[in-house]
């Protein structure tokens, strides 16, 4: 077991309606930590620049879109291996086969409108990390 910090985004669809406690308190009783947080609108150029990795994908332009056509929560979480964890407390892309009681499977909407993201690998987590904060504004 190690301690680890992974990113996470609350999106558009989940703060359209006004449930990022709601989402938060599953990572807090699931054992993850927030240490730094901040509201924020991502310019279409900045939700480009985060998937970049799915440039090629056919659903890169709507994501794009979509990421950046409302209020995002990005937070750092904290834990026993957070990364894997908080994709356990998310579940699975697509809301229809996230299992019971997963974030995507209670809040979710659809394939793109699944109100959270999380890193997929430790490595990724560091680099998605530093795309929205610096050393300093995570407070452990
Ligand atoms: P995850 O967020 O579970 O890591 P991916 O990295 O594969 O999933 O995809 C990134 C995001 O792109 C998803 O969270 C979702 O918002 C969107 N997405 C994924 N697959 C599709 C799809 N088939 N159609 C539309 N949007 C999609
Ligand atoms: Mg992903």
């Amino acid at each position: 077991m190690a301690l680890e910090r992974t990113l996470s985004i609350i999106k558009p669809d989940a703060t359209k309606r006004n449930i990022t406690g709601r989402i938060n308190a599953m990572f807090e009783e699931a054992g993850l930590r927030i240490v730094a947080q901040k509201r924020t609108r991502l310019t279409l150029e900045q939700a480009q620049a985060f998937y970049d990795v799915h440039a090629e994908r056919s659903f890169y332009g709507e994501l794009c879109e979509y990421m950046s056509s409302g209020p995002v929560v990005v937070q750092v979480l904290e834990g026993e291996n957070a990364v894997a964890l908080n994709r356990e407390i998310m579940g699975a892309t697509n809301p229809a086969n996230a299992g019971e009681g997963t974030v995507r499977k209670e809040m979710g909407l659809n394939v793109q409108e699944n109100s959270v993201h999380g890193s997929d690998s430790p490595e990724t987590a560091a680099r998605e990390i530093s795309f929205f904060f610096g050393e300093v504004e995570i407070i452990a």
